[in-house]
């Protein structure tokens, strides 16, 4: 059982919802990224000046 959350607002991937597993990531902005993506970005957001 698979459920389509949304598309990834970086690379455009599809993101589901497997058996209760959310294979992406929603922001508090509401907004859905996968896990590549939202780990570049929250690396991003750690180091802001490197
Ligand atoms: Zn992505």
């Amino acid at each position: 059982m698979q459920e389509l959350i949304g598309t990834c607002k970086c690379c455009e991937k599809e993101i589901f919802c497997l058996d209760g597993f959310f294979n992406g990531v929603k922001t508090k902005e509401k907004e859905n990224y996968c896990f590549e993506c939202y780990e570049k970005l929250s690396k991003t957001d750690e180091n802001p000046q490197s």
